[in-house]
């Protein structure tokens, strides 16, 4: 059975879309046919995997506010088993749009059903906000990863997260579960990264990963050649720790 896992923190620059794209790629790697689902109006996940946007006659507002078969929006990418549903900019009206729409929370949902056992492991990229994408991405999703960066008021919005959580888990998919906090963009010189890491785990306890994602420019390097880290820097520590926290996900699943 497909493990569908949306990857949400309504704050922005946390590592979502990093984590998105390099847990996906680092599970096709390992073996497991990944789908990747970007529902970011940004694209970020797209263009990172080297989808050229422009090229595109539809992506995910087609399924989501056109009723498009999910399946004709599926490209391959350059990773052997990872497969992805890209977003354009024509996303960002699907917020508003998708208001006034019938079942708009289930959508995404209903739009996997057909293709969930297709895959070992469904992945979203979430926007960061808690609005109606976030929405259909949860109630979609078998498991939640909550990436916090290792800075300053890492806590500060997650209780906005978690009741909504709540709220999805209450009335739209009882079986969403929180799988982990992933503690990203570590700076391991510094004593406040320490003592992020500390709070977090007083916090959330058994559910924080063991893999912790330090700061690495090769992770931020490798966006803008259209490429996971393993494709771009298959040595650098960046490409390690996430295949690391894959084996994690893996072992969790
Ligand atoms: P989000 O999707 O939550 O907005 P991103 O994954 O896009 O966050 O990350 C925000 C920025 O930080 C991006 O420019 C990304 O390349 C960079 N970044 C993310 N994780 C790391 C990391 N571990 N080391 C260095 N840069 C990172
Ligand atoms: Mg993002």
């Amino acid at each position: 059975m497909g493990r569908i896992i949306a990857i949400a923190n309504q704050k922005g620059g946390v590592g979502k879309t990093t984590t998105s794209v390099n847990l996906s790629a680092c599970l096709a790697f390992l073996g497991k046919k990944v789908l990747i689902i970007d529902i970011d109006p940004q694209g970020n996940a797209s263009s990172g995997l080297g989808v050229r946007k422009g090229d595109l006659e539809s992506c995910i507002y087609d399924v989501l506010i056109n009723d498009e078969d999910i399946k004709g929006v599926i490209q391959q990418t350059d990773v052997e088993n990872l497969y992805i549903v890209p977003a354009t900019i024509s996303l960002a009206g699907a917020e508003i749009e998708l208001v006034s729409t019938i079942s708009r929370e289930v959508r995404l949902k209903k739009s996997l059903q057909e293709i969930k056992n297709n895959f070992d492991f469904i992945i979203i990229d979430c926007p960061p906000s808690l609005g109606l994408l976030t929405i259909n991405a949860l109630t979609a999703s078998d498991a939640l990863i909550i990436p916090v960066q290792c800075e300053y008021y890492a806590l500060e919005g997650l209780s906005q997260l978690l009741s909504t959580v709540r709220l999805v888990q209450k009335h739209l998919n009882k079986e969403l579960m929180i799988d982990g906090v992933l503690l990203t963009m570590l700076d391991a010189r510094t004593n406040l990264g320490l003592q992020v890491i500390d709070e977090v785990k007083r916090y959330f306890q058994d559910k924080v990963y063991r893999s912790i994602i330090p700061r690495n420019v090769r992770l931020s390097e490798a966006p803008s050649h259209g490429k996971p880290v393993i494709l771009y820097d298959a040595k650098s520590r960046g490409a390690e720790i996430y295949l690391e926290f894959a084996r994690e996900v893996i072992k969790n699943g």
